[in-house]
């Protein structure tokens, strides 16, 4: 394969080549991986190029295919090129995505502007992970000014999401009664800014209510060093009536625009490449852990234990001397 000559293609904007790429850096053989690496290299010294990535999460019924859309025309009516991602943990294990589906996309995927592409499937979660953030930054190669990284909050996907961007946004529902919905704080703590959607209709006043209330418990959150006055923070959109949606995107600036100014943008990215490699190594222990040879001895090893044959540390210390060579 021609790497150097795919990536010039990518990075003049050809976007078959991106989406050949992106399915290059999504397959499990051995042959493609190495091309993949050696392409993403040959990207990462071009170097110059800069998205704002935005990472969005959301459990399903929230209105996030809705909101991206609608957010997405918006950003591309001013002229502004948007690729839009999927992270879906669910895929690993059904096979199928149920996010970044171009179906229910449906005017955002015919603009010339935009580009959406739907979560890799049939891997498991650390490759999940590993093939959505090499596409991020495919598509950051390729020109784009906003990648969006759409996930479903559950289990560890909003920590992967908030790891590949650089604002996380919560795409909350209107809540009735007065308690927040259960969103756990470990993932306020990742949002820098919370949107209730549909705040339209009969659901409008209510909307304002859980605004309010999440606003007052973001405030109840410690400042954070990369975070000006008044963020993180939570506003009301509608993105069936695509009211709020400049507004956000007015404030999502103004955030990262301080962040760049003061140093956190480039820190922040910084911290995520190191993160990155960690999780890279880690899965690729694991994946050794895994071969045959290795969980045949993995398994001896475990009965030796079991039977008191062997302590467990010395098992471990045995089991991880194997794993060196
Ligand atoms: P997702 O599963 O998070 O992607 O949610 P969808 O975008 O598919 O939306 C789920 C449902 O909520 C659909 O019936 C949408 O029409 C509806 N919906 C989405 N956004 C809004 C909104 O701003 N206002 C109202 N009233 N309904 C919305």
């Amino acid at each position: 394969m021609d790497i150097d000559a795919l990536a010039e293609k990518i990075a003049a904007g050809d976007r078959r080549s991106l989406a050949r790429a992106i399915t290059l850096v999504e397959s499990g053989r051995a042959d493609h991986r190495a091309d993949a690496v050696a392409l993403l290299e040959t990207l990462a010294r071009k170097g110059d190029r800069r998205a704002l990535r935005i990472g969005l999460s959301g459990t399903p019924g929230v209105g996030k295919s809705t909101f991206i859309e609608a957010f997405g025309m918006m950003l591309t009516a001013r002229g502004l090129r948007v690729a839009v991602l999927a992270v879906d943990p669910s895929s690993a294990r059904s096979g199928g995505s149920i996010l970044g589906d171009k179906t229910r996309m449906e005017r955002l995927s015919r603009e010339p502007l935009a580009f959406i592409r739907p979560s890799p499937s049939q891997s498991q979660l650390g490759g999940v992970a590993r093939r959505s953030r090499e596409a991020v930054a495919l598509c950051e190669a390729a020109g784009f000014d906003v990648v969006l990284v759409e996930t479903v909050g559950v289990g560890q996907s909003e920590t992967m999401v908030s790891e590949m961007t650089d604002l996380f946004l919560l795409l909350l529902a209107p809540a009735g009664g007065d308690e927040l919905q259960g969103v756990k704080r470990g993932i306020m703590e990742m949002a820098d800014m919370i949107l209730v959607n549909k705040a339209d209709g009969e659901l409008k006043s209510t909307a304002t209510r859980t605004c309010a209330d999440y606003a007052g418990a973001l405030r109840l959150l410690r400042k954070r060093p990369q975070d000006p006055e008044g963020f993180p923070k939570a506003m009301t959109v509608s993105a069936v009536e695509e009211t709020g949606l400049e507004g956000a995107w007015d404030e999502m600036q103004a955030l990262s625009d301080w962040r760049r100014e003061n140093g956190f943008f480039d820190a922040r990215r910084a911290d995520q490449a190191r993160y990155w490699f960690g999780e890279d190594v880690r899965n690729g222990l694991l994946a050794r852990l895994m071969e045959s040879g290795a969980r045949a001895r993995m398994a001896e090893l475990g009965d030796a234990v079991a039977a008191g044959e062997m302590t467990a540390t010395a098992a471990a210390e045995e089991m991880l001397a194997a794993l060196k060579s």
